[in-house]
């Protein structure tokens, strides 16, 4: 920025890095906002990197870091709900006004520490406040995208939307459906990951934003068991105790995941996650207390597990202790402990492979974790007896 300044244009830290220093956070990346177009960047930084040319924004990078750097601008009319047309070279404040929120509408001089505001959002952060730049219904015409980006910062931050910015949400709130399924997940998983997410939840339900989200009607329950989450968790998890909330652990519940996999564009791994996370915490809370060692230590010891214990979690603090103490106990005589016997060794002891190796595997494994067995040799023995059962013959081999 000194060299922009020594160039003689006017070169000033924008946007989120100001709002997050001025909130006491550290930033998680800088933004640059200059008077020098993009020729007049490259003059000064030869190695620029063009990513949005028409846009004036170019990637600087030093020492490990890369900076954004954008020419002031402002930005033509909105025709498809989410980009500018065009955009014109313009002024500082041009370039305050063109932006979301006036709490990322900020600028500082970084060479002196001066925060430049055209927008009032050094008021605004001061009071919590979430607020549109300039008149809501516009901004949210020309970029619905907005309305997600408003529900996000407020939650992360815990501000107080603003009632004229929130009203124009409520009213715009169905042409959301406008904006790529791409964009919407993006933004969900975001929320979701935070540690606010029950807030985000809430918002969402609360403005109506979630039937599109979601794909399915307009619900206020108050999103308990994801605010019961504790920080961090999966995606997939957060999900879960969300979809809990709205629907109950009924059946209703699958019918919902297989809504949101399409709604909010789930990868498969995702989905997957989402499954077993319902299905895994429903069957803890029911049959889990039931099952014999084997199948109690098979679960504890399988992926799903940790996760799906954090949703029990959620729902009765008892059950949850319950499960966690019943584990401690398990692990005493190992979760997953190293197959006493091996496919080799059967081929070894002289049987021939088939499919029924997966049983007497299984069997015998399932009676290591019983504590049954605790040697190959008596191993092997059971490994006889059940290929023995599984021809039905009980006679000799
Ligand atoms: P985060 O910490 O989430 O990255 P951020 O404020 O840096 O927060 P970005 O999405 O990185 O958010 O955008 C950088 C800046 O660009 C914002 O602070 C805002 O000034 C402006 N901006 C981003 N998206 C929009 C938008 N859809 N409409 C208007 N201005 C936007
Ligand atoms: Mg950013």
């Amino acid at each position: 920025m000194r060299r922009l300044t020594d160039a003689g244009y006017t070169a000033y830290l924008a946007g989120g890095c100001v709002r997050d220093q001025l909130m006491g956070n550290e930033p998680t990346d800088f933004d640059v906002a200059t008077s020098a177009r993009p020729e007049e960047i490259k003059e000064v930084f030869p190695r620029a990197h063009a990513v949005g040319e028409s846009f004036g924004v170019l990637l600087i990078r030093r020492h490990g870091h890369t900076i954004e750097t954008a020419t002031f601008r402002t930005d033509g009319p909105y025709s498809d709900g989410r980009h500018p047309e065009e955009v014109h070279f313009s002024d500082a404040e041009h370039d305050a006004r063109r932006r979301d929120f006036t709490i990322n509408g900020l600028f500082q001089d970084p060479l002196t520490g001066r925060i430049i505001d055209f927008v009032g959002g050094q008021t605004d952060l001061q009071s919590r406040t979430l607020r549109a730049i300039g008149d809501p219904h516009d901004r949210i015409h020309e970029d619905r995208l907005r309305m997600l980006r408003a529900v996000r910062f407020t939650a992360r931050f815990g501000f107080s939307l603003e009632e004229a910015t929130a009203d124009a949400i409520r009213q715009h709130a169905e042409n959301l459906k406008g904006v790529s399924r791409e964009r919407i997940g993006q933004e969900v998983r975001r929320m979701l990951l935070d540690q606010n997410r029950a807030v985000a939840a809430w918002e969402l339900q609360y403005l109506g934003l979630d039937e599109t989200v979601l794909g399915e009607s307009n619900l206020t329950v108050a999103p308990t068991r994801l605010g019961q989450l504790p920080e961090p968790v999966e995606y997939a998890t957060a999900l879960a105790a969300w979809i809990f909330d709205r629907h109950g652990e009924s059946v209703e519940a699958d019918k919902a995941a297989k809504r949101w996999r399409r709604a909010l564009m789930l990868s498969n791994a995702e989905y997957d996650a989402l499954k077993d996370a319902l299905d895994y915490s429903r069957a803890l809370r029911t049959s889990w207390p039931r099952l014999g060692i084997a199948r109690q230590k098979r679960i504890a010891a399988s992926p799903p597990f940790n996760q799906a214990l954090l949703l029990v979690q959620t729902a009765d603090r008892q059950e949850f202790i319950d499960i966690r103490r019943r584990v401690l106990d398990l692990e005493k005589t190992g979760l997953a402990p190293e197959p006493l016997l091996s496919g080799d060794d059967l081929i070894e002891a002289g049987m021939t492979p088939g499919p029924e190796f997966r049983r007497i595997l299984d069997g015998v494994y399932d009676a290591q974790l019983e504590g049954q067995i605790r040697d190959p040799e008596s191993a092997l023995e059971l490994a006889w007896l059940i290929r023995r059962t599984l021809a039905g013959d009980g006679g000799t081999d």
